[in-house]
């Protein structure tokens, strides 16, 4: 019986090593992208992120950080313009109300 359960045991681990290893079932870049734009339906959505919580694949966590990098210096500039904007205008109403 306990024979069984190590055999088994050491098949999940040799599963789990080949899956990490070959990256089987890893979701697609693209997949990953929509995911964190949220724009996944709800099971593929659930896929991806029992895929990233779960088997803790370090290539998609690596996918997903860069992508997240990608995306923090694709909307970055928009926001210190807009931050900017804000501030010159603030600027200008303080001097109308001065002058
Ligand atoms: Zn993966």
């Amino acid at each position: 019986m306990s024979e069984h359960q190590d055999l088994e045991a050491e098949l999940a681990f040799t599963v789990a090593a080949i899956w990490r290893q070959e990256r089987i079932s890893c979701p697609h870049p693209h997949v990953l992208q929509s995911w964190l734009q949220g724009g996944l339906p709800p099971g593929a959505a659930e896929f991806v992120e029992f895929h990233l919580r779960d088997s803790s694949c370090p290539y998609c966590h690596a996918v997903v950080e860069d992508l997240k990098a990608q995306d923090d210096s694709a909307r970055s500039p928009v926001l210190e313009d807009m931050q900017e904007r804000l501030l010159r205008s603030t600027v200008a109403a303080l001097r109308q109300t001065r002058a």
